[in-house]
């Protein structure tokens, strides 16, 4: 799975990465999807 933002409503959706080649809003019908990265998180524990 991956997780895309709709650059027109904002709204997340998530895809399956077979299905990126038709992506679409489904909430607005828009088509550019920008794909959201995961935060990435580092925990550096002190010892
Ligand atoms: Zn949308």
């Amino acid at each position: 799975m991956a997780e895309y933002v709709c650059t027109a409503c904002r709204k997340v959706i998530e895809l399956e990465l077979a299905t990126a080649k038709k992506i679409q809003c489904p909430f607005c019908g828009y088509r550019i999807l920008e794909k959201r990265r995961a935060p990435v998180v580092k925990r550096v524990e002190a010892e």
